[in-house]
């Protein structure tokens, strides 16, 4: 039986100052605080609109891409099982990676990318973490007494904290998030969970757009390859989608099995005991071993030079940069043609960035939608 890290683990009671919301929230089941936090993710909007915003593919031209919602449902499996099996809190992983693409806008890293350009004329920046966080704790509206989701502290803080880490004296208005401590190991699988996530899904998804060749990949992707070898040896004379679909599942597994056994092996290695001793290490300790980080570096860098930048994905990013900077400097100029809601808000938070939420918030169809709006508007 393999040693579990429990000990470390963010335990989810009550009582534990991560489990604390900023109002408060009496207990009306035997639901954790983080299952009660799930359930407030999966119920808000923004959630839903993860159906309607890309992942990679921007065109709908096979109902078998993923979609950024069924990339979050992967994620959060992966978490869930990588967080079961060293012990550790798992309905935290599992809300948090339910939670960890909620703040990205339409259109993939495309439409972030264009956001962030808008702002920056603005003297302000775009960040999907720092959205997120805004999406809980003000845009959703499901609760009389507050605004936002009313989520918990470990939640809010694995938000923040899951992929990066943000230097106090820039952001001095996330202190309670004590960004001079890493994040629990909870929060740590998350971003390695998305990346064997998406390193699985985006070759699929590849090969099933007709961009990718699986031979191709075997040629340039070392971990595909041995992978591919592998359950061709098990599965003789197998049709060639079956075996590609093999070699996916078993590089998952392998990814998902060096995520777990090095993570526990690094936190076993600096004797951490408590939630306190990875709080406090320099480092993150959730981590792949070096040969699997060299792979995943390989992998990364081939979809990436082959894929994300290929000339027919690159006319979508092109189109989806035209279309959110288009909108974005329409609505600058005309603030009144916003909806009244959004409107209201210019006087607190500035017209750049409510312009930004307001395209954030929105999904690829909605937003191609405004866009053609307008643009009839403009020719009238
Ligand atoms: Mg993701």
């Amino acid at each position: 039986m393999p040693i579990n890290l429990h000990r470390c683990a963010v335990t989810g009671v009550s009582e534990d100052p991560l489990g604390a919301r900023v109002y408060p929230a009496p207990s009306r089941s035997s639901r954790t605080p983080f299952q009660r936090d799930r359930e407030r993710i999966v119920w808000a909007r923004a959630f839903r609109r993860l159906a309607g915003k890309t992942q990679v593919f921007t065109s709908r031209a096979s109902d078998h891409f993923r979609s950024r919602l069924t990339h979050t449902i992967e994620v959060a499996q992966i978490a869930r099982a990588a967080a079961a099996e060293l012990g550790l809190n798992e309905d935290l992983s599992e809300t948090l990676a339910l939670v960890h693409d909620i703040g990205h806008p339409p259109f993939g890293h495309a439409g972030e990318r264009a956001l962030d350009q808008c702002l920056r004329r603005h003297g302000r920046s775009f960040d999907h973490n720092l959205h997120a966080l805004r999406i809980v704790e003000h845009f959703e509206q499901r609760y009389a007494a507050h605004r936002g989701l009313n989520l918990t502290l470990g939640v809010r803080e694995g938000i923040i904290k899951h992929s990066r880490d943000y230097k106090v004296e820039e952001h001095p208005e996330l202190a309670e998030y004590l960004l001079d401590q890493r994040p629990p190991l909870e929060a740590q699988l998350i971003d390695l969970a998305d990346e064997i996530a998406y390193l699985t899904a985006d070759l699929d998804d590849g090969v099933e757009s007709g961009l990718l060749e699986v031979g191709h990949i075997c040629e340039h992707v070392d971990i595909l390859a041995r992978c591919y070898k592998a359950v061709q040896k098990q599965h003789a004379g197998v049709e060639d989608k079956f075996l590609f679909n093999e070699a996916l599942q078993l590089m998952q597994n392998i990814l998902t099995d060096d995520l777990i056994a090095t993570t526990r092996q690094n936190t076993l290695e600096i004797g951490a005991e408590s939630l306190a001793d990875i709080r406090r290490y320099p480092h993150r300790l959730a981590l792949f071993s070096p040969q699997v980080e060299a792979e995943r570096l390989q992998e990364k860098r081939y979809l990436y030079d082959t894929l994300y930048t290929c000339e027919a994905l690159e006319n979508e990013h092109d189109k989806a940069e035209e279309v959110v900077t288009a909108l974005f400097d329409h609505w600058i100029n005309d603030p009144e043609e916003l909806p009244p809601s959004h409107f209201d808000e210019v006087q607190n938070e500035g017209l750049a960035r409510v312009v930004a939420d307001y395209i954030a918030g929105m999904t690829d169809s909605f937003i191609l939608l405004q866009y053609a709006e307008v643009k009839r508007a403009v020719r009238r």
